[in-house]
């Protein structure tokens, strides 16, 4: 029988291959400036066009190749940076596997030159899908310049795969970051379709971090400096007070290369544990050296999981570096969320002389008569205010009777809810008084509470059939929700204008899709001053916002968009609407006046899917009467 199995040719070999190192753009970005870095360049530059999908250049001055290498990197399992298997625990390189250059050639139409120091003259190569087109002799300045045009022109389905300039182009702007991180000693351009996004001239590694992120990083960084036998631990974090909503600026690098570890981030977070508000991420930096026979080496060249001998102990040094920085900056004892603010004396009073206290007694208060004035109890019946002179107890709606406001609002309601919500057992609001036996008293004036708030959680109020039991963070998010897409759709959003405008500093790869939306955010009540390369000047806010919540709402947003802003116009309004009402939503453990409970319950019915929030979860549910008999008769 004659055999069936046969070798692959090797440009099949190499398009398998291929598969596996280049998934987008930006992993052409990502081996190409590591091969530079290899190379010892001092100065890279990197060019691309459309995203990367019709150009990848990448420029060194690093060692440059002879004429037999420069044909010869091409090769599959073709490296000068591992000779043996020993080599693989003491590398040094990024590279070690020979595979990317020979997988990108597979794929793209490449054109390298390259030229060594010594040397009068360089190399001049044009390969297409694996297929050596030309070899010149040509004059060149020292390095290698790589350029990769039309990626994947020979695997249709692959370039269908990739997604909008948008998406790609945050990849290659990962991976540049990330290696412009890592080396902050190299001069690092980036021009993508002719414009400078980036030049980072040889720095601190402070000043490339500030580089990078632009703007104010700098006052947000606390150095961490830690040198032990395991690992010598030194980069930023950021103070608990710039933590952001997302996971965006948070890079490790161990040896110079950048790596993913939820275990070191748990390390990190440890250090932060109760100075940082539920959910919020700081910013951090950090570069471990290990020895290198102390990691396991076998990295995938897509992947950034790293294998560490002794992970407990790099967990523990890690923590208390960092919580030895943040206390040594003097920044964890300044935001103790559990000091009780009114035990400090403000400001103005310091120096004052104090003041005897004078008491006034009315003496014509009598506890045991039954005079309507003196009677200041709760309707709860839980709490009781020891006199009107309590003053300031309007937050503290019922400490002190008054009649409720009209209650126009309710009566639409009430009408609406009759015809709508039939189906779900919500017959219509109580209307009538409370006769109130617990507080026995017709003295008491008997007023309605429609609305109550309890646990600062809910909002519960009677109805014919029963009750209703409202989650105000979710029927808030569904008010906003509506009235973002709203405003969005009809380009008509009220602003409230600000006294001194507000100035906010943004990466470039947020300032990007910050001018993208700019128009939509106009719409949701936004007014924008001015927009630069790295900042925004903000002079009108949407009406239901407060400045102070204005950078956490943009922060979100950008969170929500960093896989990509939607391609149509209405899922990104969507998308825009629904991080917008998520930011603003009055939280759980927020308390809510009874106007305030009011006005959410009647927005909440207003609205055209009063059901559930824009997250799909239930906004409010109702409990029959007789579901509350049932549970009595138990
Ligand atoms: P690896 O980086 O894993 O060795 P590559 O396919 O990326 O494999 O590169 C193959 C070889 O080509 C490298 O080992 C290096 O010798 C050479 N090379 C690649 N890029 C450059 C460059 N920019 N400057 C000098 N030599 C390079
Ligand atoms: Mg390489």
């Amino acid at each position: 029988m004659s055999s069936i199995i046969q070798l692959l040719p090797d440009h099949v070999a190499n398009q398998i291959a291929a598969g596996e190192v280049v998934q987008r753009p930006a992993s052409v970005v990502k081996e190409l400036l590591e091969n530079a870095v290899d190379a010892k360049a001092t100065d890279i530059k990197l060019i691309i066009k459309d995203a990367g999908k019709s150009l990848v250049q990448v420029i060194d001055n690093g060692s440059g190749m002879s004429v037999t290498d420069a044909r010869l990197c091409f090769e599959r399992h073709a490296t000068s940076k591992i000779r043996q298997a020993e080599d693989l625990f003491s590398l040094h390189t990024k590279g070690f596997r020979g595979e990317a250059l020979a997988s990108i050639a597979a794929i793209a139409h490449m054109e390298m030159k390259t030229k060594q120091d010594q040397e009068e003259l360089g190399t001049h190569i044009v390969i297409e899908g694996s297929k050596f087109v030309s070899q010149e002799v040509a004059v060149l300045p020292v390095g290698t310049s790589f350029a990769v045009k039309n990626l994947f022109f020979n695997i249709p389905a692959r370039r269908n795969f990739l997604k909008s300039d948008t998406v790609e182009f945050r990849h290659v702007m990962d991976e540049f970051q990330r290696v412009a991180l890592a080396h902050a000693n190299i001069h690092f351009t980036f021009y993508h379709n002719g414009s400078e996004m980036f030049n980072l001239p040889p720095s601190s590694f402070r000043q490339r971090v500030v580089g990078v992120f632009a703007g104010k990083t700098n006052e947000k960084l606390v150095p961490v400096n830690e040198e032990t036998e395991i690992v010598a631990i030194k980069g930023f974090v950021s103070k608990p007070e710039f933590a952001k909503k997302s996971r965006g600026e948070q890079f490790f690098f161990v040896n110079d290369r950048f790596i993913k570890s939820s275990y070191l981030h748990h390390a990190v977070m440890a250090a932060y544990d109760g100075i940082l508000k539920d959910g919020a991420q700081p910013s951090y930096f950090l570069y471990l050296s290990v020895p290198p026979n102390t990691i396991d080496i076998n990295i995938h060249p897509t992947k950034t999981e790293i294998k560490f001998d002794d992970e407990q102990a790099l967990y523990a040094i890690l923590r208390a570096s960092i919580k030895h920085s943040l206390g040594q900056f003097n920044v964890a004892p300044v935001l103790d969320f559990d000091r009780d603010a009114n035990l400090d004396t403000p400001y103005h009073y310091k120096d004052l002389e104090g003041e005897t206290p004078t008491i006034q007694v009315d003496g014509t208060f009598n506890p045991f008569t039954d005079d309507k004035t003196n009677k200041h109890y709760s309707n709860a019946g839980s709490s009781f205010s020891s006199g009107s002179s309590s003053g300031s107890s309007g937050s503290n709606s019922y400490s002190s009777y008054k009649k409720p406001e009209p209650t126009a609002s309710w009566e639409s309601l009430y009408v609406g809810l009759k015809q709508d919500t039939e189906e779900i057992g919500m017959m219509s609001f109580e209307n009538e008084e409370v006769t109130s036996s617990l507080f026995n008293d017709d003295e008491i004036e008997q007023t309605v509470h429609k609305t109550y708030q309890i646990h600062k959680k809910y909002i519960v109020s009677p109805i014919k059939s029963g009750m209703v039991i409202v989650d105000q963070q979710r029927a808030h998010q569904r008010i906003l929700y509506e009235q973002f897409l709203h405003n969005m759709t009809v380009n008509q959003a009220s602003s409230q204008q600000l006294l001194f405008p507000l100035n906010l500093f943004y990466s470039s790869t947020d300032m990007e899709i910050i001018r993208e939306l700019q128009l939509s955010l106009v719409n949701t009540g936004f007014v924008f001053e001015s927009t630069t390369e790295e900042h925004i000047v903000i002079s009108g806010i949407p009406i239901n916002s407060t400045e102070s919540e204005v950078s956490l709402v943009i922060e979100q947003l950008l969170s929500d968009l960093q896989d990509g802003i939607p391609e149509s116009s209405f899922s990104q309004n969507d998308t825009i609407a629904k991080s917008m009402a998520k930011s603003m939503a009055v939280k759980t453990g927020t308390y809510l006046t009874e106007k305030e409970q009011d006005n959410l319950v009647n927005g909440l019915f207003a609205c055209k899917d009063p059901n559930i929030s824009p997250f799909q979860k239930p906004t409010f549910i109702t409990m029959r009467v007789e579901d509350i008999d049932k549970k009595f008769a138990l």
